[in-house]
């Protein structure tokens, strides 16, 4: 690891593809002397973050999304632009190879020049695997890559997380026999910008837009959460390609209509703000309990609460008063 910041900042603001990968790697480091390092770097690189379009992409697994991004994003860098690929996947840990781990599962984007694919960080929880990704973003945004997609698999709590780094959060379904909305929650459904149903294809073209108008009668119930914008939802094969570009489309309108309303700016604000209050809290909790007198109490304290000796309120006041 080289000591300086700025080695790392040309090199990204170089577009160098080898210090873009260093970069990422020094983020992705635990080891507090990279993690400084890392934040010199990020504050260095700010001035030149923001540009990208900042899109989410979740689905269930076997929804789609690989092939879905594959087609995606050749589209785009056939456009011209340049592309980045993020994933979080928490439970990649777990499973022992993350959702992008593979990269076979993008065999072109993998290898096109204006595209750039990062597996999940392995590292733990969803707001360390988070917080990676966000930075990561940042970085990326920095080397040059005007569209940001961020992937994660559709269970658990990370597409909300997601929704939060995001300017457009795209939900990928397929269309079942009659259990519609079965697997997907409701939670992800109120922060979708736009619902594709992919696999629109062959025999399976009727059953889709069938599903679609499903989806559609079921988000008319939901609260829209912007006035200049009502989430559609789409069709689309990532086979056939029937349909990718019209969710560009879809990205770009509603880019437009938020942007003039003010509300892109706004969101993007808030966006940040949310992120240093999650970094407080979770720097909090890291100090409050690293701490040498809270560690040796801590499992006394538990268990005098469990045997009724001491109540919860007391226990958590006596841990809290070390601290002042
Ligand atoms: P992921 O788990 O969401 O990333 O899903 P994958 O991209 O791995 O796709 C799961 C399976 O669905 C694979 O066998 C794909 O070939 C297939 N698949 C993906 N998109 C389409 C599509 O638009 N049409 C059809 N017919 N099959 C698709």
């Amino acid at each position: 690891m080289f000591k300086d910041p700025e080695y790392y900042v040309q090199g990204v603001l170089d577009r160098n593809r080898l210090m873009l990968a260093r970069t990422i790697t020094l983020v992705e480091s635990t080891l507090p002397a990279h993690q400084e390092l890392a934040r010199a770097v990020i504050d260095r690189l700010l001035p030149h973050t923001g540009n990208a379009v900042r899109l989410g992409i979740t689905g269930v697994p076997g929804a789609g999304k690989s092939t879905f991004i594959e087609s995606f994003g050749t589209r785009l860098t056939d456009k011209g632009h340049r592309v980045a690929v993020l994933a979080v996947d928490p439970s990649s840990t777990r499973s022992g190879g993350s959702i992008l781990g593979d990269k076979t599962r993008m065999e072109k984007l993998a290898v096109n020049d204006n595209a750039f694919i990062r597996p999940s960080p392995s590292g733990g929880t969803l707001g360390g695997v988070a917080r990676k990704t966000r930075e990561t973003m940042l970085v990326c945004e920095a080397a040059g890559f005007d569209v940001v997609i961020i992937e994660t698999v559709g269970v658990g709590q990370s597409e909300t997380t997601v929704a939060s780094m995001v300017d457009f959060f795209l939900v990928l379904m397929i269309a079942g026999a009659g259990d519609e909305l079965q697997g997907i929650k409701k939670g992800v459904l109120e922060v979708a910008d736009a619902i594709a149903i992919n696999k629109a294809d062959g025999d399976n073209v009727m059953r889709a837009e069938m599903a679609r108008k499903e989806y559609q009668a079921a988000l008319h119930l939901l609260m829209p959460g912007s006035p200049n914008w009502s989430p559609p939802v789409l069709t689309c094969s990532a086979l056939t390609l029937d349909g990718v570009d019209k969710i560009w489309e879809t990205v770009l309108d509603h880019r437009d209509k938020l942007t003039r309303s003010g509300e892109l700016a706004a969101l993007r604000k808030k966006q940040a703000l949310d992120w240093m209050a999650f970094l407080l809290d979770e720097g909090l909790r890291g100090w409050f309990f690293g701490d040498p007198e809270v560690k040796a109490a801590l499992p006394r304290l538990r268990k005098d609460v469990e045997n009724g000796i001491l109540s919860p309120t007391a226990a958590a006041a006596e841990l809290l008063g070390r601290l002042k």
